[in-house]
C-alpha cells in the first residue's frame, strides 16, 4: 500500500540562508498515528508548511495520499488538513459561518457539507452562532481542528495542537484524536509532550537541525535505548554511594536506595548486581525502569548540537 505521505531529500533553504531542512526522508505509513518530533527550531512547522502549500521548498519531493505536491497540488492540497502552531483567526465569524467559509474554499457541495456534526464532535455546538473572538484559547484551537476537517481529508496534521493548552483540554483533543483514527483518518502531529507521543504515537520521527536522527515505530524506538536505570535497596544505611561500580551514574535516594544508570550494550542487570554484593552490600530489593521517548529525545539531539 501506498505511503499516506512520502517525503524525498526535502531541502528548505530560507532566503536569509537559514537551511531549515537537510534533506529530510521519511513515510508516513497509512492509518497511523505519526510523531514528528524534535526541539524548537528543528524544522518541524517548515515541513508541515511545505505539505500545506505555505512554504515552497527548495529541493525534494513530497506526495500527499500518492500526489505530488508540485504537479499535482489540487489533489495534494484535497488529501490534508492542517491544523497549524498559530492560531490566525478571523474574530467576525462565528465557529459555523467559519466552517462554512472554509468548506467553500475546497468547493464541498452544501449538501455533503458536516459543519454542525463537526463542532458537535468539537464540543462547540454551544457557540456555534457566537462571534469567534468571544471563543477561550481552547475552544478557537479546536475551531481550527474542525476547520481541517471540513473537506473530510483522509489526513489530519496537527503542528504542536496542545503547546500552552491546558491539561483537560489537551485530553479532549488527543480522545478526538484517537476518534478520528479509529475512523481511518491518518494523522500527523508535531508535540514538544514526549510521554503523550509515547503513548498516542505507533510511529514516531525525531527531526532535529533540519536532520532526521530516528524514524521508527514507537515500541521499537523504546526497545532500542541503551541507557538503562536499575534501582537497589540494600541492607544497610550508607552515607555515600559506594566506589567503584561499573555503573555510568551512581545516585541515591534517602540512605539505602541506589539509583543506577548502566549502559547495557556494555553491562548486564546481573554483572552491576555482582558487583554490588562483591561491596559487601547485601541487596534487597530490585527494579528496573526503562528508558522512556525524553531520555531517547536527549540522547539523539544532544549527541548532535555537539
Ligand atoms: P520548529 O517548528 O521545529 O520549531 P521551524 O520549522 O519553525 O522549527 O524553524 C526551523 C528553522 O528555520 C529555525 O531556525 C527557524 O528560526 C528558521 N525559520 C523558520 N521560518 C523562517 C523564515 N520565514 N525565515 C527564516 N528562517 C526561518
Ligand atoms: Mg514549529
Amino acid at each position: 500500500m501506498q505511503p499516506a505521505i512520502e517525503i524525498r531529500d526535502l531541502e528548505k533553504t530560507y532566503s536569509d540562508g537559514k537551511r531549515a531542512l537537510k534533506g529530510v526522508s521519511f513515510d508516513v505509513p497509512r492509518g497511523q498515528i505519526f510523531g514528528l518530533l524534535g526541539p524548537n527550531g528543528a524544522g518541524k512547522s517548515t515541513l508541515i508548511n511545505i505539505l500545506a502549500g505555505l512554504v515552497n521548498k527548495t529541493g525534494g519531493t513530497a506526495r500527499i495520499w500518492g500526489f505530488d505536491i508540485d504537479a499535482d497540488r489540487r489533489n495534494a492540497k484535497r488529501a490534508i488538513g492542517i491544523v497549524p502552531q498559530e492560531i490566525l483567526f478571523d474574530a467576525f465569524f462565528t465557529p459555523f459561518e467559519a466552517l462554512e467559509i472554509q468548506a467553500g474554499l475546497y468547493a464541498v457541495p452544501k449538501a455533503e457539507r458536516r459543519s454542525m456534526e463537526i463542532l458537535r464532535a468539537l464540543r462547540l455546538e454551544d457557540k456555534a452562532h457566537a462571534y469567534a473572538r468571544t471563543l477561550s484559547g481552547g475552544m478557537k484551537r479546536r475551531l481550527l481542528i474542525g476547520k481541517a476537517l471540513v473537506h473530510n481529508p483522509p489526513i489530519l496534521i496537527l503542528d504542536e495542537p496542545t503547546a500552552g493548552v491546558d491539561i483537560e483540554l489537551r485530553q479532549q483533543l488527543w480522545s478526538y484524536v484517537r476518534q478520528l483514527h479509529a475512523a481511518g483518518t491518518t494523522v500527523v502531529l508535531t508535540t514538544h509532550y514526549l510521554e503523550e507521543a509515547e503513548q498516542l504515537c505507533d510511529r514516531i520521527a525525531i527531526i532535529n537541525n533540519g536532520e532526521v536522527v530516528a524514524n521508527d515505530e514507537t515500541h521499537a524506538l523504546l526497545a532500542s535505548a541503551q541507557e538503562k536505570c536499575l534501582i537497589v535497596t540494600v541492607d544497610r544505611d550508607l552515607d555515600s554511594p559506594p566506589a567503584g561500580l561499573p555503573a555510568e551514574k551512581v545516585e541515591m535516594k534517602g540512605t539505602r536506595q541506589l539509583i543506577l544508570t548502566y549502559n547495557r550494550s556494555v553491562l548486564t542487570a546481573g554483572e552491576l548486581l555482582q558487583a554490588i554484593s562483591a561491596t559487601g552490600l547485601g541487596v534487597v530489593d530490585v527494579s528496573t525502569r526503562e528508558a522512556d521517548l525524553e531520555d531517547i529525545f536527549l540522547h539523539l539531539t544532544q549527541q548532535r548540537a555537539a
